[in-house]
């Protein structure tokens, strides 16, 4: 048993370190830390920073620690060491709560907003109710916001994050008295620092580095419910490059999330703006170059609250028919996302993680989107959105999936110094009703992997942007974000009290051409967010307004 001093600040790392200097186990991936004898705990690495206040741990407390201890050649069977360490934590005033709370990492706002809702669902008074008008009983009582007959009966193919958030915690809250984490993203890695009595792989392995057998199945949750471009002109704008020059486009959706009342907990990305960034396109594919300003971009767009919420891009042809319909090319017989745009969604998804305190890490998997414009059943020009599950992410992360050659099948790489690929199964429900796992190797339909998300428009649009300023990187199509399109813009928006100046393309090549000033240019922002017309009059009067209007008058 050791004593370790601490305050209530103190980070957990701090007591750590004086730990592992009194004990044979240095590998903060090996220390388990419990607040009972017989329980194994959270693992030591993954609380490193939180405080000892945050881990609500008191004065005088008894932590038990379960390490392996060092091994001494030649292997032998491990032997399972145990201590205590009492931290004394002076200031720590006494909490009642001794569990291990939520991460204090920074959300977004919309999670913060659902995290404190239960989503319960409201049912109207049945037929078969036998009660008065304040009764309730098992035919109209509220029902958990997972619940899963009422997501057959809405037609939803996944319950929502928060409702699934709400269901971990729900479950843990019957099974233990302490706090668990809810959220744990699958990995697949192995380990290649272990050395647990035996060199690191690929001259060694053991169960503990090695990554569990992979059973991929529907994903049961989807981190975001809806698509929403708050009006149509940004998407239509977006498609007439195709209809003009009959090459496909790619763009990065820019807007914000926020709750989606349709579904219960839901959440909804709200799509204010498409930006094209630098691209070759062509008739059945685009290639992205090098975008250079993509950091100012996003630099105006979070001056605007807003910021990157997923990626959309074409695969249309003409069918020929005269009547602007398009071929239907993606549907449940062929595939909805490419093996090769999977693996695009998943690198997005892993480079735009989503924060949560409920994980253990402060990140569970991602919000961002993948939006196909493509032809529908009846060919019309349809969006179409998706995401890919925590699984598709995990196998990504842990290079186990390649394209194939066929669209709808990934390849599943196989074993080597670096990559240790477990048994894959995926599991689906048969003819018959039971479930059915089949190997993985070498190759899987891409199915497995995707979530669906609803997508559609406002009936009342009210959308942050005006449109009329060209859209970047339209060179070659003839469409010039020039200073004379600015010109013309600048006295185009006399009339209607600066309206189209609120333009995200026309903002984002101000931000380019870097004649008003910083403090000048952010005013411009202001206005375009809040819409008070007094910012508009005293950036009308700045002398970096009155220079940027000189150089348009001398284009
Ligand atoms: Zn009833
Ligand atoms: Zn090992």
């Amino acid at each position: 048993m050791f004593r370790v001093p601490a305050l209530a600040d103190t980070k957990f790392k701090t007591v750590l370190d004086e730990l592992v200097g009194k004990i044979s186990c240095k590998d903060l991936d090996e220390i388990f830390i419990g607040n009972a004898p017989n329980s194994k705990g959270e693992v030591a690495s993954s609380i490193t920073e939180r405080t000892v206040s945050e881990l609500g741990i008191k004065n005088g407390e008894l932590l038990f620690v379960t390490y392996q201890a060092s091994q001494v050649a030649p292997p032998q069977k491990s032997s399972a060491d145990a201590a205590t360490i009492q931290i004394s934590s002076g200031l720590v005033p006494p909490l009642i709560n001794k569990s291990l709370g939520p991460l204090s990492v920074q959300q977004l706002p919309v999670d913060d907003l659902l995290d404190g809702q239960d989503g319960l669902i409201k049912r109207p008074r049945s037929q078969l109710c036998r009660h008065g008008d304040k009764g309730m009983c098992e035919y109209c009582s509220l029902l958990p916001p997972w619940d899963k007959k009422y997501r057959e009966e809405q037609g939803f193919k996944h319950m929502s994050y928060h409702a699934h958030l709400n269901e971990l915690n729900e479950q843990n809250k019957n099974s233990s008295s302490s706090y668990i984490s809810p959220l744990e993203e699958p990995d697949y890695n192995i380990d290649l620092k272990c050395n647990n009595g035996h060199l690191p792989y690929p001259r060694g392995i053991c169960s503990k580095c090695q990554p569990p057998v992979i059973t991929l199945q529907q994903q049961q949750f989807r981190m975001v419910d809806h698509v929403e471009f708050s009006d149509s002109g940004i998407l239509n704008t977006f498609i007439d490059s195709w209809r003009h020059t009959g090459v496909q486009r790619f763009g990065i959706l820019y807007g914000h999330y926020e709750p989606f009342e349709k579904v219960p907990l839901g959440i909804k990305a709200v799509v204010e703006a498409i930006y094209e960034p630098p691209q070759h396109g062509e008739t059945d594919g685009i290639t992205l170059l090098a975008w250079e300003n993509e950091e100012q971009v996003d630099q105006v767009a979070q001056l605007l609250g807003l910021y990157k919420v997923g990626i959309t891009f074409t695969d249309l042809t003409d069918a020929g028919t005269k009547n602007a319909k398009v071929l239907c090319k993606r549907h449940k017989d062929s595939y909805f996302l490419s093996c090769l745009e999977v693996l695009m969604a998943a690198r997005y998804q892993l480079t735009h993680p989503n924060v949560s305190k409920h994980s253990k890490s402060g990140n569970f998997s991602s919000k961002f989107v993948t939006c196909v414009i493509s032809g529908g059943l009846q060919g019309d020009i349809e969006p179409r959105s998706y995401q890919v599950s925590t699984s598709a992410e995990a196998l990504v992360r842990a290079d186990i999936i390649t394209a194939s050659t066929q669209p709808n099948q990934l390849y599943i790489n196989k074993s080597d110094d670096k990559r240790y690929v477990p048994d894959v199964f995926y599991s689906k429900i048969n003819e018959y009703g039971l479930e059915v796992k089949t190997n993985a190797k070498p190759a899987f339909p891409v199915d497995f992997l995707l979530v669906t998300l609803l997508d559609s428009f406002p009936l009342e649009p009210t959308p942050m942007f005006a449109s009329g300023f060209a859209i970047e990187n339209r060179d070659f199509m003839g469409e010039l974000q020039e200073l004379r399109a600015a010109s013309r813009l600048i006295s185009s928006s006399r009339e209607n009290e600066g309206r189209l100046l609120v333009d995200f393309h026309f903002l984002v090549f101000l931000a380019k051409i870097n004649v008003l000033g910083s403090a000048e240019f952010k005013l411009l922002l202001k206005y375009a967010k809040e819409r008070n017309i007094d910012d508009l009059h005293l950036l009308q009067q700045s002398s970096g307004w009155m220079s940027l209007l000189t150089i348009l008058l001398l284009a």
